[in-house]
Formats: structure tokens, sequence, C-alpha cells
């Protein structure tokens, strides 16, 4: 029983205090907290003039900080694909996201080491395999061409 609840045990996103996980990131008293904020930020976007609000803007109004917008954002609470310029930057080069923690480019500039060493991996494992035959791995060849 204490192991079970010991693997439940989390410590809050915000304030650090251990909690009982539940459905959120947050102690029941940040949980409240952070309801509150994006309730505050729904209803600013719900406003039709406030289409093309920047994370900024939606801060000086609403109060609520950044980093918090940001995670409703990449959480998808706030869907940021309705607002052209709503959305937070790239962890590595700043340009404008609306997901993840990288913008596409930086994500391919990071991944491409791994993925070279993944692929080479995948094509001797093919090429190693017996059930590879010659005709197979000439038309292989053709199509990456
Ligand atoms: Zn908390
Ligand atoms: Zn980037």
């Amino acid at each position: 029983m204490s192991h079970m609840i010991s693997e439940q045990l989390d410590n809050c996103r915000l304030c650090g205090s251990l909690f009982l996980k539940n459905y959120t990131d947050y102690c029941k008293d940040c949980c409240k907290e952070v309801e509150e904020k994006y309730n505050s930020i729904a209803e600013y976007l719900k406003k039709e003039q406030n289409r093309n609000v920047t994370l900024e803007d939606v801060s000086a109004s609403t109060g609520v900080s950044l980093k918090q917008i940001a995670e409703f954002i990449r959480d998808g609470r706030i869907y940021a694909e309705d607002f052209p310029n709503l959305g937070y930057s790239c962890a590595h080069c700043s340009k404008l996201i609306k997901k993840q923690l990288l913008c596409v480019d930086c994500f391919d500039r990071f991944s491409t080491d791994l993925n070279k060493t993944l692929k080479i991996d995948k094509l001797e494992k093919e090429i190693g395999s017996e059930q590879f035959t010659a005709s197979r791995e000439s038309k292989y060849w053709r199509l990456k061409k």
C-alpha cells in the first residue's frame, strides 16, 4: 500500500511541494490557481478583437506569466494555431513556435546526428539480412535515387 502511494507522489510543477499525483502536474492549491489563470486566458482569447495577440499581450492583459501561458500552449490546452501571432520561443533560436520545445529547423539539426546513426544501423541490418536478395537490393537503391 505505501509502495503504491509513493509511486503516485510527485513534486508540484509550480511550487515543488509533494502531492498525490492525480490528473495534473500541480498540487491542489496550485491546480486551483492554474485553473483560474487558464480561465482568464481562455476568456481573453475568446474575444474576436484579440485574434492577433502575442504571448506578451496575453501576459500583460491577464497578469499570467509568459512561462505559464507558454506551458498552456505546449500542453495543447490553448490552441495557438487559431492565433497567428501567439506562440513561444524555440528553446534554441527563439523563433515563434506553437508546440514542442524546438522549432522544426532546430529539431532537424539536433536530430540529424542521431538519425544518421539510426539509418546506418537500419541499412546494415537490411543488407546483412539473408532475405535481402541481390534483386531486392538493386531495387532498393533505385528507389532511393
Ligand atoms: Zn503547488
Ligand atoms: Zn529553433
